[in-house]
């Protein structure tokens, strides 16, 4: 199994590439405003016709508005957590934040996703990780140590933003904690390099980041209760 990185080229998510022999997975499909050239990168590796399968790691446009146009082009379905599929059904601008990107958002047929994704022998995990979005999965191959992360963690040890709609901190924080729990060799994030050593250490420090930002944020309303008690 081979997994190869297409780097997002300004705001668009990132597009691997799983490649088993003639069987190939597609993770995440950028804003479709890169297309024909994330395309001809395919090409370098495969026929974009043997694309099997596109799995979305969450609603976002950044992610998701190119998936329509592949799918046709490799004639395969569109997977993504149960929770994404009604916004990207109905194109909601709102929750795939394609209203933040003055996008229009186009309706995406997607089927949901299981706990496991096989392609040929190769088993993955799709770990359901609420936090950035409420439908964000992260997909780990055990055997290798791959984990693709979508907009949950970054190989900086960043983590993704928990104030867009379906966002909630309390959320992330215990996604990154389930994340912690995974032997990760190779990080593949949504957006920005790649990881391949000490790829635990990011997890641990964005877990940690989410943890103070959350304890600020508690220390803040408690002052700010406190101050409302005394008017
Ligand atoms: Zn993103
Ligand atoms: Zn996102």
């Amino acid at each position: 199994m081979k997994i190869v990185t297409i780097e997002g080229y300004g705001y668009d998510s990132n597009v691997y590439l799983i490649v088993e022999n003639d069987t190939v997975l597609l993770i995440d499909s950028g804003t479709g405003y890169y297309t024909p050239s994330i395309l001809e990168e395919i090409r370098k590796h495969t026929s974009p016709e043997n694309i099997s399968s596109i799995i979305l790691t969450h609603r976002h446009f950044d992610h998701s508005g190119g998936s329509t146009d592949i799918s046709k082009i490799a004639g395969c379905d569109i997977f993504i957590h149960e929770k994404g599929i009604n916004s990207l059904v109905i194109g909601d601008p709102v929750t795939t934040c394609a209203k933040n990107f003055r996008a229009k958002m186009f309706p995406v047929k997607a089927k949901p996703l299981g706990d496991t994704f096989e392609m040929e022998e190769n088993i993955f995990k799709i770990i359901h990780t609420p936090g950035h979005t409420s439908d964000s999965v992260s997909i780990y191959h055990e055997e290798s140590g791959s984990l693709i992360s979508g907009d949950t963690v970054f190989a900086s040890g960043g983590i993704g933003r928990w104030d867009l709609p379906t966002g909630n901190a309390a959320d992330l924080s215990e996604s990154l904690k389930k994340l912690e729990e995974l032997d990760v060799k190779h990080l593949y994030p949504g957006h920005g390099d790649t990881c391949n050593n000490n790829c635990n250490d990011a997890i641990k420090s964005a877990e940690e980041m989410i943890q103070s930002m959350e304890h600020s944020t508690i220390i803040i309303k408690k002052q700010k209760d406190h101050a409302d008690s005394k008017k």
